[in-house]
C-alpha cells in the first residue's frame, strides 16, 4: 500500500516535470469535453504552445503548477529553503516567460485563462470557472 502510494507520487511529479499531458492536464481536459466545449491540444504555432485551445472561443487555457509558475499567495509555490539561489532566478525566469507568452497570445486576440493545479481540488468550482469565462468568449 505504502508502496502504492509513493509510486504514484512519484510518477505525478515525474508528469509534472516533463510538462505535457500531466495529470491536471487530462482532468481539465476530460472535463472541458463532457461539458460539450471542443479543443486541441498543444499548439506548436501559439506561444508558449498553450496546453487547450478552443479556437471558437477564441480563448487558451494553460493548466500551471503552483510551484513550477509560482502561484502567488499560493502555499504550494513555497520555494524551499535550501538551495533558494538556484530556484528564484529560475522560477523567476519561468514567470517571466509566462509573462511574455501571455501578453503575445492577447494582442493576437487570444484570450488566456490559467488554471492553477490547485483549483483542481475543487471539481464544481472549476467547472464554474470555466463555464463562466468561456460562456462570454463564445464567437
Ligand atoms: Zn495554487
Amino acid at each position: 500500500m505504502t508502496d502504492n502510494l509513493t509510486k504514484e507520487k512519484r510518477s505525478w511529479n515525474m508528469s509534472r516535470i516533463k510538462g505535457k499531458n500531466t495529470k491536471p492536464e487530462l482532468i481539465v481536459r476530460s472535463m472541458l469535453y463532457s461539458m460539450g466545449f471542443r479543443f486541441r491540444i498543444h499548439r506548436k504555432d501559439l506561444p508558449g504552445n498553450p496546453d487547450v485551445v478552443l479556437p471558437k472561443y477564441k480563448t487558451v487555457i494553460f493548466i500551471n503548477g503552483c510551484f513550477w509558475h509560482q502561484h502567488e499567495k499560493c502555499r504550494r509555490a513555497n520555494i524551499p529553503k535550501t538551495n533558494k539561489d538556484y530556484w528564484i532566478p529560475k522560477l523567476k525566469r519561468v514567470k517571466e516567460r509566462d509573462k511574455e507568452n501571455y501578453k503575445a497570445l492577447e494582442s493576437a486576440g487570444w484570450k488566456v485563462l490559467v488554471v492553477w493545479e490547485c483549483m483542481l481540488k475543487d471539481i464544481e468550482e472549476l467547472k464554474i470557472f470555466l463555464k463562466n469565462k468561456l460562456e462570454v468568449q463564445k464567437i
